[in-house]
């Protein structure tokens, strides 16, 4: 695809997928995997929220670039491991993924030793009980959301689920409005390229979507 034609489809993606979720709901770009040009073509359309995956991609792909964008916004999505807490908090604006005491200690000694802005932080819920994905469990969520309220430096805004792949969503993102509502947490980060329009139906304030704004991903 030539770049003015790349340009022009991912600028069209992200005009149509605006259109659904209307004016409240924040579109974060998940660019994993996503080629560079893609990336480029993306911030040509106006897009200015990311999200990532792996801090050291998101190194790679961003540290550059930031200079040239003061506006932007950067989010980890994906899952973090506390060695990588001080690159974390150096990174991303938001943290999306805290899901337990371990990685909260960590975050908060990283924002303490790197003297670096606090990153908001939202913590990942296993809506499905999966045991091979991150989140902490529902039953869990008020003790570790007390435990960043009291310890973390910076603000914890909100929930972000991933749903079980073969189960439909839409229970998964009314539990996470429901939790997020009852603890008093304005944000909600949940739906991607397949659900998009029925997260922000039920209340998402951030959709992740990849692979309808960008294209496959390069495996
Ligand atoms: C990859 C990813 C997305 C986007 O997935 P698509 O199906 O490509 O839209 C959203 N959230 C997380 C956490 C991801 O890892």
């Amino acid at each position: 695809m030539s770049e003015d034609t790349q340009t022009q489809t991912i600028s069209e993606a992200r005009a149509s997928i605006l259109s659904v979720i209307g004016s409240r709901v924040t579109l974060v770009a998940a660019s994993k995997r996503q080629p560079d040009d893609r990336i480029e073509a993306a911030l040509e359309a106006g897009q200015r929220v990311f999200g990532e995956n792996r801090v050291q991609e998101a190194q790679i792909r961003w540290e550059p670039r930031r200079a040239g964008h003061s506006d932007l916004q950067l989010r980890l999505i994906g899952p973090l491991q506390t060695n990588k807490a001080e690159d974390a908090v150096r990174l991303f604006d938001v943290i999306e993924t805290l899901d337990r005491e371990k990685l909260l200690k960590a975050l908060v000694k990283a924002v303490e030793k790197t003297g670096a802005p606090a990153p908001d932080l939202l913590i990942q819920v296993n809506t499905g009980d999966e045991p091979q994905k991150g989140g902490i469990s529902v039953d869990g969520l008020a003790a570790l959301l007390k435990a960043a309220r009291e310890t973390y430096p910076g603000q914890v805004s909100g929930l972000m689920c991933i749903p079980p792949a073969e189960e439909p969503a839409g229970p998964h993102f009314a539990l996470l409005k429901k939790l997020a509502d009852q603890h008093e947490l304005s944000t909600v980060s949940m739906g991607m390229s397949g659900d998009y329009t029925l997260a922000a139906r039920l209340g998402a304030t951030h959709v992740r979507v990849g692979t309808a704004l960008f294209g496959a991903r390069d495996y």
